[in-house]
């Protein structure tokens, strides 16, 4: 087993990472940029050393930085989290140059998988069904305005390189093709520094569920079932559960066979995530391979009963899978809810600042996976994720239910958070039945509420109202009660974020 393994990353997965160091009594390095300094996984790690500046580009993304780092530390192994560098596959390549084992799969593997185009071509070898589109990155805009027309509009212009839904265009008609071609183009040279597009058939309504799969150096490969993912904001998960609702156990099976066919003929090491979009008839078409640890791991955790952190460091220290798919049925059902430091009154705009205090929820089922504390300021540098809160139950109202309960106890003062959006779609007669799609969330967003609960900060203001007016009538006075804010409507969105979303 590893002596000591260097965390190159921060936030929630870096304390996620060192947990699982502790309990299998590794020792863990981490890195810490200029704004992280005060950062929970800094204060939690074993060892932490400092590697540049904010931005990201000048600490995080250095692997050279990360390298020496890992000389002067002793480790043997690095983990990458998610996001960042997780699927460079200049990462695993320093790493074998310099002796030390990485985390994850191979650069071969990344390549052959984690590109869009490479993943879609090994998926149709590998006779697993693609959403219809190029498998190629285009190279003549006719071309594939040609092949638009032919599959028919609406069509998705995709960036080859893509991640966090950058440079994605919806095409409607004909006429706006040119246009698109060229944001999107623009939009993924700003975002990965390459701007080839491929094009794929716009499914409708489509639900996305995920395949966990784990794999071993001996040539094991498993599924661990799928998660539904399907809540998104502007392509963007906020919402997750395990097992999918509309899974049943014969889908479940082609749909791990397709995942563990893929992962076969890419050589994958280690845990990886297949993608996949699924229509109305329960058909499931390929999306992409997720060559890393996702954000929403935990769900399948809570089901299945496993560290999938630590069983990715014994598969990297070489360790065999001790089970073969066949046998795992998921056990109960678990529920993850993104938290983000953000302003859903503001189009959910970013909210750093100071966390001036908190309560957090504990109790049956639930599991909360953070990397904050009172007292810390969420720096506005990066992805401004502040943890998942999980819960688990016997059944999915159960983990609604506790969930729900959980959220209520649930407070952060100081900055804004998403918690409020929570409650809303954990209330939708819609979700209760699980009848989404991946717009779902975004089409209930553009509707006006009729009446909005209170959030935190309104309660506090009709607190302080009540508080006065009985305060004031107490002392005779004539004075009109104070009125609390009447609650903003939810707005629609159209303002585009600022900070770049984890994977
Ligand atoms: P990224 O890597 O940028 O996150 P993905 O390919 O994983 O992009 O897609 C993200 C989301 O975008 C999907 O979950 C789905 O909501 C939407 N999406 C992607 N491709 C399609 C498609 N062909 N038709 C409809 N929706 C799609």
């Amino acid at each position: 087993m590893f002596k000591k393994i260097l965390i190159a990353n921060r936030g929630e997965i870096a304390v996620r990472i060192l947990r699982a160091c502790r309990e299998l009594s590794i020792e863990s390095a981490v890195v810490f940029s200029e704004a992280d300094r005060q950062s929970l996984h800094v204060r939690l790690a074993d060892e932490a050393y400092a590697i540049g500046p904010a931005p990201s580009r000048e600490s995080y993304l250095r692997i050279d930085k990360l390298m020496d780092v890992a000389r002067r530390a002793g480790c043997d192994a690095v983990h990458p989290g998610y996001g960042f560098l997780a699927e460079n596959a200049d990462l695993p390549k320093a790493c074998s140059e310099a002796g030390l084992t990485f985390i994850g799969p191979s650069a071969e593997a990344m390549e052959a998988l984690g590109a869009k185009t490479a993943g879609r071509q090994l998926a149709r070898r590998s006779d697993v069904p693609t959403v219809p589109g190029t498998n190629d990155p285009i190279e003549k805009i006719d071309e594939a305005q040609a092949l638009a027309q032919s599959m028919g509009y609406p069509v998705l212009l995709k960036a080859v390189a893509g991640g966090g839904g950058k440079g994605m265009r919806v095409v409607n008609k004909d006429a706006e093709f040119s246009a698109a071609f060229r944001d999107a183009g623009s939009e993924a040279n700003n975002a990965f520094g390459d701007a080839r597009l491929y094009l794929e058939k716009y499914l409708e309504k489509p639900r996305h569920v995920e395949v966990q799969i784990l794999a071993d150096a001996h040539g094991r490969v498993v599924s661990l079932g799928e998660r539904e993912c399907s809540v998104q904001r502007r392509h963007q998960k906020v919402v997750e559960e395990a097992p999918s609702p509309i899974i049943t156990p014969d889908i479940r099976k082609k749909m791990g066979e397709a995942a563990v066919r893929l992962a076969r003929a890419g050589r994958y090491v280690n845990a990886g995530t297949v993608e996949f979009l699924v229509d109305a008839h329960s058909n499931f078409y390929f999306l992409e391979v997720n060559t890393r640890l996702q954000v929403e791991h935990p769900v399948t955790e809570q089901v299945t009963g496993l560290d999938l952190v630590k069983l990715q460091i014994a598969i990297a220290a070489g360790h065999r899978l001790p089970f073969a798919w066949e046998t795992l049925t998921p056990r109960g059902h678990a529920m993850e809810v993104r938290l983000y430091a953000e302003d859903p009154d503001n189009n959910f705009f970013p909210s750093p600042g100071k966390i001036l205090s908190r309560t957090v929820p504990s109790g049956p089922g639930i599991r909360l996976d953070e990397g904050i504390y009172e007292g810390w300021t969420v720096p506005n540098d990066y992805d401004p994720l502040l943890g998942k809160l999980i819960a688990w139950g016997n059944s999915r109202e159960e983990a609604i239910a506790r969930l729900r309960r959980a959220l209520e106890e649930y407070t952060v003062t100081g900055i804004k958070t998403n918690v409020a959006l929570f409650r809303r779609i954990l209330n939708e007669p819609d979700f209760l039945r699980s009848e989404i799609h991946t717009t779902w969330l975004d089409e209930l967003l553009r509707r006006p509420r009729t009446t909005s609960p209170p959030s935190s900060t309104e309660f506090d203001a009709a607190a302080i109202a009540a508080a006065l007016f009985h305060a004031t009538h107490q002392a005779g006075s004539a004075e009109a009660p104070a009125q609390s804010a009447e609650p903003s409507p939810w707005r629609a969105a159209s303002r585009r974020e600022q900070v770049d979303r984890q994977p």
